[in-house]
């Protein structure tokens, strides 16, 4: 009977499961852990295992709970499901997220109790977000209660990174179930964040009669709930006799308890996981859970599976060999017996220009036959490539979205520019820009001009005022450049409006006074720039914007109509391409500054994570995989990422012909294990230098180290030269 199944199923789907993958099909009852390598068919094996409880041992659907991280996973799985089982069993397989099983039973519980609540979770739409509000009464929404409490604690305005940076602590906070003292030892840069965080708790809980609720708390309270409820948890015990959990490494404390409780008293539980694939650490996960999984599982099975059916030779060594330089994990070998195919390829590109043009021409070339994937680190990478890809007339499919782009203050601060420069008695758009340019308007003078009607220019009513000697220069000038940039090309207006009337000035400021991220801004107008490139009028320019957020935001529905999907390497979690580009991989983005700075503080966690994304991203790939870097973006001199670096060693390892020049230095024995290794790298370090002598590493990034040598000073070096000839030992 059994042996049927599997011979059914490689004759209906082609996949011939191996020993393991079919043990752990056949294990259905008590729990089972099967931890293993990407591509090793972890969720092919959990879909057979559905299958295997439907067609054979016939389970009724509704008695089977497969969780899944988020909605869109979700989304990812029933449809893998369905390509192997639909046509053979009517039972439809509820693929859910534990959010949405953890509504049902706060929604249940709360009910009984007679509760009333209210979700505060949620987009609050920009115009109202702009707006803030009036009355004593905050909006009863997260993000403005975390504000007002803000502002109250802190007694300042609260910027839109703090508020990012609040809301992942108070997430990681509730999935870590985190209190007290716990509370203190979690980093967060806000200030009062522990504070906050409290005040916050109890403005929810004590607000009115409505108990208030968000997106956490759904977690947090059904497991109290659950707890609390020997009624409503039996019922859900005895409904889902089988559980299984796919990408487990993402499950947070929470998360792992609530699947604890559901799984009694028969554990029929099955967690499919991959430690070196968790990505979600930042936001509470906990890999340490499924490494004590035998101990709270008593008799509990664990499998492994290394061998990976997904990627080539190349693929399967180069990821293998690079995810080794995390030293928190469990240690295992991935191997593959697929062909080998094109070497893993890493491009180093000038600017960030050619790498957009270099992506753009090889995918329109290449026609998109197969699957093909561009893949990055922030969203903020999608918009500039979703313009270049359109205006070459390749369609592609965007996993997630950033609607947050086009929304942004900068995006409307420069149409604000423009509208003005086309009618400059409007001081409703002058108000909201005066600060930002080299006029010196101040608010005193606005609050002169609204009480004025204007007729002719602001700038001419400004000029027969009374003025102090420093505007009696700048205003005139300003009115001209306004005056110019109607007529110009959009790109060029924008390059005016940042040099020429001070714009990128002013942001710098703001950023030194606000705290504002000046990098994330200037890419926000960098981008404006590039979309503005090749349009004619300042009109065709907002036009783009319009099209181009319609775009963005429409080509989530593309996903049967183009092969080329773009998305993070977060949202690329589990999923598998012909080829693969990774962009942007420059040091400040993958890793980022965040996780360079903390890993300077001897805090190695958040590197780690860094390494699995980056991980991740290439295990995406069948085929090929392309590592993309570049030297300039804008004017700013970037670094290689160095797990860039790091990949480079191993494709191109010391002794084999490699891209760069050939060293004048004599080679080391290479096995010596006193030679310095890109994971020893860390400022303070003393080395010696083979030519130099001792010295102690200042400041590395990328493809340079600076050294400060005992006798030859202060020196920059190749990092790949010094690394892959052995120049540096350890002292
Ligand atoms: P990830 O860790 O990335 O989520 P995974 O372990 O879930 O990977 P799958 O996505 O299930 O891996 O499988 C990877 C690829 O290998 C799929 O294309 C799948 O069809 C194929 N595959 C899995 N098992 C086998 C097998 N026994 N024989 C041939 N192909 C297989
Ligand atoms: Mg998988």
């Amino acid at each position: 009977m059994t042996k049927d199944f599997f011979e059914f199923m490689e004759e209906t789907t082609g996949v011939r499961l191996n020993d393991v993958q079919r043990q752990a099909v056949l294990h259905t009852d008590g729990p089972l852990l099967l931890l293993a390598s990407p591509g090793s068919g972890k969720t092919t094996t959990l879909n057979m295992k559905i299958g295997y409880l439907l067609l054979e041992k016939k389970v009724r659907a509704d008695r089977i709970m497969a969780i899944t991280f988020s909605k869109a996973s979700a989304g990812d799985m029933s449809e893998r499901f369905d390509r192997f089982f639909s046509g053979l069993t009517n039972e439809k397989v509820h693929f859910s997220t534990i959010h949405s099983f953890a509504f049902q039973v706060v929604r249940e519980y709360l009910r009984k109790k007679s509760q009333d609540f209210q979700l505060i979770e949620g987009q609050v739409p920009q115009d109202e977000w702009k707006k803030g509000w009036d009355g004593p009464e905050v909006p009863l929404h997260k993000k403005f209660i975390l504000k007002k409490i803000y502002e109250d604690t802190n007694g300042t305005q609260m910027t839109d990174d703090e508020m990012d940076e609040l809301m992942t602590y108070i997430s990681f906070v509730k999935n870590r179930m985190a209190s007290g003292k716990e509370l203190d030892k979690i980093t967060c840069t806000v200030k009062n964040a522990v504070s906050i965080y409290q005040a916050y708790e109890r403005f929810k809980k004590n607000h009115s009669a409505q108990l208030l609720l968000d997106f956490d708390d759904m977690l947090t309270y059904c497991y109290q709930y659950l707890l609390d409820d020997a009624v409503i948890l039996s019922k859900y015990q005895k409904k889902f006799e089988y559980l299984l959990t796919d990408e487990s490494q993402d499950n947070s404390v929470v998360q792992h308890e609530i699947v604890k409780l559901l799984s009694q008293p028969q554990n029929n539980l099955c967690v499919v996981a991959d430690d070196d694939q968790s990505i979600f650490m930042w936001r509470g996960s906990d890999v340490t859970k499924l490494l004590q999984f035998e101990k709270e599982y008593p008799g509990a099975t664990v499998m492994t599976m290394s061998q990976n059916y997904r990627s080539s030779q190349e693929i399967v060594q180069a990821s293998n060999q690079f995810i080794k330089r995390n030293q928190n994990r469990y240690p295992k070998e991935m191997f593959t017996s697929n062909s080998s195919d094109q070497p893993v390829a890493i491009k180093t590109m000038h600017h960030y220009e050619d790498q957009l043009k270099y992506v753009t021409e090889e995918i329109k070339k290449s026609g998109v036959s197969e699957e093909v994937a561009v893949l990055y680190r922030n969203n903020a990478s999608a918009v500039p490539l979703a313009d270049k890809l359109d205006k070459a007339g390749v369609h592609f499919y965007m996993k997630d979205i950033d609607p947050k782009f086009f929304k942004h203050w900068i995006v409307e601060d420069m149409l604000n520019f423009m509208r003005f420069s086309y009618n400059d008695r409007r001081i409703d758009i002058l108000e909201r820009i005066h600060m930002k340019f080299n006029a010196y308007i101040s608010k005193r003078q606005i609050a002169y001009l609204k009480k004025m009607s204007i007729e002719t220019s602001i700038f001419d009513t400004l000029l027969e005022s009374e003025l102090p000697s420093y505007q009696k220069k700048a205003i005139p000038k300003a009115q001209k450049l306004f005056q110019s940039i109607n007529q110009m090309p959009p790109d060029q207006a924008i390059r005016t409006i940042r040099e020429k009337l001070g714009y990128d000035h002013a942001i710098k400021k703001m950023c030194e006074k606000f705290g504002f991220n000046a990098e994330h801004l200037f890419g926000i107008i960098d981008t404006l720039e590039k979309i503005a490139e090749g349009l004619g009028t300042l009109k065709d320019f907002a036009n783009r914007l319009k099209e181009l957020e319609h775009l963005v935001q429409t080509s989530k529905f593309n996903k049967n109509k183009s092969n080329l999907t773009l998305t993070t390497f977060h949202s690329a979690k589990g999923l598998e391409y012909d080829k693969v580009y990774m962009i942007d991989l420059i040091n400040g983005v993958v890793p980022s500054q965040n996780d360079m700075e903390r890993y300077r503080n001897k805090e190695y966690g958040p590197m780690e994570e860094a390494v699995r994304l980056f991980y991740v991203g290439m295990t995406r790939a069948r085929t090929n995989l392309e590592l993309l870097t570049y030297h300039y973006k804008g004017s700013e001199r970037v670094t290689e990422s160095i797990f860039v670096t790091n990949v480079k060693k191993i494709v191109q390892p010391a002794g084999e012909p490699s891209t760069s020049k050939k060293s004048k230095y004599a080679a080391s024995d290479l096995s010596d294990e006193s030679l310095l290794q890109v994971d020893d790298i860390d400022l303070g370090l003393e080395v010696m230098h083979s030519a130099f002598g001792p010295g102690v590493i200042k400041e590395y990034g990328g493809d340079q180290i600076g050294i400060q040598f005992e006798e030859g000073g202060y020196k920059e070096l190749l990092l790949d030269v010094c690394l892959s000839n052995g120049l540096l030992k350890k002292l």
